[in-house]
């Protein structure tokens, strides 16, 4: 990746709006490249949707637990001259997770081609041959999609119109389906929803994404999951000593609540309490939505509601993080419960808006992996229920919807759990706009539906704010932890070569 820096003689004063992975990537970026950057953190800790809960001895990754696509991180750290381990202590797991499509019918899915390939073949014959065809397109994608047009900032049409990426453009599926996809290489139910687990990330079903992204299913099974020794906050972590070591400072409890313009370009943030800060650049890390409706005068804005009523979020997530005392057996680090109809749940979160009545859900285990997560002896449990954003979340629903998947959860796992609970919190929909100014309440921001993809997604560098830029899971490339800290980078170069 080439090494960027300002250029002029003058480099800016940039003002970082928000420390999730986006936020701290972009500040460590432009840091580096020699910009004087302050970022600003609402929160009380940085990471964002990723923060870290602590309690009783328990500690909870908040958000994201998969850690996928490794190569990410270590380009990232690369860039700098360090390495990932120079932050973080990264494991393999093997199994990668656990899926259990009803009683006494879990599958395990096996770190490695070879031994998924056995799996494959054992449910059905010839689908062990079928996989290795499907992971070589899934490699190819991920190879030119991650390489040609993941780092792309989506400014202009010009960006695509090289012969090569327009042949690529075919071979990459972009419009076609990723469900008609995975329906022609595979017949049994289990193995179809294994391959189409993946790009769940994406926040939309696998009717409408494109099957551009089986690159997941090369990130899932090729290059594996993985588990950063602490969690997900240490990758945070690691993150942020980046970020200041580079020269960043980063405040927070600090909530910006205005960006000034003059003469169509910012000129300073305020925060809530009242201090304000110079700026030649502003990156919005926060939620687009946010930033446009609630920061800039509406002169400034680029999207009004209309745009927003008509997008695709994400969907949002009833969360419950849970210490339990003694071990939960039949659990792997990732378990997902796939033992009801998936189509009827997806129907509930994207066809028509409802609390399911019978929700799919996923219970992370980290202690299995990691005991600095729970006190000796007990389990760290968190369990997540997808739902539609913008839902009426009351303690009751919640309570109901506990009651539903921890009943299966002991059904299917043959022991109590609710007498030996120690800790529980829920998290849901209305925790996500107090703390994140969610737009519906949502988890993962924008969908990366077929309408919703590169171009298609809200811009990177405003068109009405000079100096204006955006990074996080709102713009390109999307959702999830890898595009957030590519998201970073690509909005710094972006300025970088603007200045
Ligand atoms: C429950 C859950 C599970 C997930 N699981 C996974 C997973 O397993 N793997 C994966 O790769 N991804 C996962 N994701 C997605 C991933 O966590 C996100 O895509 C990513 O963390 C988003 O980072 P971001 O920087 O775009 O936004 P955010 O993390 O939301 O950061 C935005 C920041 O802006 C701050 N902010 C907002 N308004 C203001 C303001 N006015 N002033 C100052 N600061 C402000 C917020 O507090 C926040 O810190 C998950 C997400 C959730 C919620």
């Amino acid at each position: 990746m080439a090494r960027f820096e300002f250029s002029n003689t003058r480099s800016p004063r940039i003002v970082v709006i928000g420390g999730g992975f986006a936020g701290l990537s972009a500040a460590a970026e432009l840091a580096r490249a020699g910009a004087s950057v302050t970022l600003l953190e609402k929160n009380e800790a940085v990471g964002g949707r990723a923060r870290v809960w602590q309690h009783e001895g328990f500690r909870w990754d908040m958000g994201p637990s998969w850690y996928w696509m490794p190569d990410v991180f270590d380009d990232f750290f690369a860039g700098f001259g360090h390495s990932t381990a120079d932050f973080y202590t990264l494991e393999r797991l093997d199994p990668s997770y656990r899926v259990c499509f009803g009683p006494d019918d879990a599958i395990d899915l096996p770190a490695g081609i070879e031994p998924l390939v056995d799996l494959f073949e054992s449910i059905e014959r010839g689908a062990g041959t079928r996989l290795r065809s499907f992971l070589a397109d899934a490699a190819y994608k991920y190879r030119h999609g991650m390489g040609d047009f993941v780092h792309k900032p989506a400014l202009s049409l010009r960006e695509y119109l090289d012969p090569r990426l327009l042949w690529s453009l075919v071979r990459l599926q972009m419009l076609q389906s990723f469900r008609a996809h995975v329906r022609r290489h595979f017949t049994h139910d289990h193995l179809r929803q294994i391959v189409e687990f993946p790009v769940l990330f994406l926040g939309a079903t696998a009717a409408r994404t494109p099957a551009l992204f089986s690159l997941m299913n090369h990130a899932d099974m090729a290059l594996g999951t993985w588990y950063p020794q602490g969690g997900m906050g240490s990758v945070v972590d690691g993150l942020r000593r980046l970020a200041e070591s580079q020269g960043a400072e980063i405040r927070t409890r600090a909530e910006v609540e205005r960006i000034e313009v003059r003469s169509g370009r910012v000129s300073g943030v305020v925060t809530r309490s009242g201090e304000r800060f110079d700026a030649d650049v502003v990156v919005a890390n926060a939620d687009y939505h946010h930033v446009e409706q609630h920061l800039l005068a509406p002169e400034y804005r680029q999207y009004g509601r209309e745009f927003w009523k008509r997008r695709t979020l994400s969907p949002s997530s009833l969360l419950f993080y849970v210490g339990v005392e003694g071990r939960v057996e039949g659990l792997r680090h990732h378990t997902l419960f796939f033992d009801e109809p998936i189509d009827l749940h997806a129907e509930a979160i994207y066809e028509s808006p409802r609390w399911p009545e019978r929700p799919l859900f996923y219970v992370s285990a980290p202690s299995r992996t990691d005991p600095t997560v729970a006190p000796t002896g007990c389990e760290n449990l968190c369990l997540l229920v997808p739902l539609a954003p913008d839902l009426d979340d009351a303690d009751e629903i919640r309570e109901r919807t506990w009651d539903l998947i921890t009943d299966r959860l002991e059904q299917r796992t043959g022991q109590s759990i609710r007498d030996r609970i120690v800790v529980r919190r829920s998290y849901a929909h209305r925790e996500f706009r107090e703390d994140y100014h969610a737009l519906g309440g949502n988890a993962y921001g924008l969908a990366n539906t077929l309408r919703q993809t590169a171009l298609l997604r809200p811009r990177l560098r405003s068109r009405k704010v000079g100096g204006l830029y955006f990074a996080g899971q709102l713009t390109v490339p999307g959702p999830g932890v890898p595009p957030a800290l590519i998201s970073g980078q690509v909005a710094a170069r972006q300025i970088m070569a603007d200045w």
